[in-house]
């Protein structure tokens, strides 16, 4: 069986284990470094990306996350668990973990619009479009040469890519009910592959 962790610092992991389970996956929550021992992908969730940077430098998680993703383990960080996995994220006073080659501006939508809820059509999620809900959510202002993007806002905004078996959503789809993110993760993290980049 497919084993998928969460990382269970601070922020809605616990809505992403709920779904996992709805899945045919094992999902387990993380928190230390041996937690991560034999699976298969890790989700990043939503939160605060400053407290999530911090504990995982209190808990010792660094390293061994870097490992992870250099095993070739698949990896999804959904709004703040997204801007942790970025390459950059200039707004952010802590250092990412740098797996993912994107550069993330955190809260790109101001006071205002604090959090909004739109249909995105996804690129390779069939089905029709995806209920996406924004909280406080960063967007993805600039992306390396082997990221894809699989989903942009209308007025032109990136807000999903991949980069191999890597993801990063701006939004939250544990949140909803549809399940078509977390099973492309899981497919994903099924054929998993070793990274060049894991050490980055
Ligand atoms: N605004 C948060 C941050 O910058 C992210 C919000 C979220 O994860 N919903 O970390």
């Amino acid at each position: 069986m497919t084993r998928i962790g969460v990382l269970a610092l601070q922020g809605d992991f616990a809505e992403h284990l709920t779904m996992l389970r709805s899945l045919d996956v094992e999902a387990r929550a993380v928190r230390l470094p041996r937690d991560l021992e034999d699976l298969d992908g890790l989700i990043l969730p939503g939160g605060e990306s400053t407290t999530i940077s911090r504990l995982a430098d209190a808990y010792g998680l660094v390293e061994p996350l870097r490992a992870f993703a250099g095993a070739g383990k698949a990896l999804w960080g959904t709004c703040a668990g997204a801007i942790y996995l970025a390459r950059s994220a200039p707004d952010l006073d802590r250092p990412t973990l740098g797996l993912i080659d994107i550069e993330v501006r955190r809260n790109a939508f101001g006071r205002q619009i604090d959090s909004f809820e739109i249909d995105l059509p996804i690129a390779g999620i069939e089905g029709g479009p995806f209920h996406a809900v924004f909280i406080r959510a960063p967007v993805i202002e600039a992306t390396g040469p082997d990221v894809t993007v699989l989903a942009r806002l209308e007025d032109g905004r990136i807000v999903a890519v991949q980069e191999g078996n890597r993801l990063a959503t701006a939004f939250h789809p544990e949140l909803t009910t549809d399940t078509r993110l977390h099973r492309y993760f899981v497919a994903l993290a099924e054929r998993a592959v070793p990274s060049k980049r894991g050490m980055a």
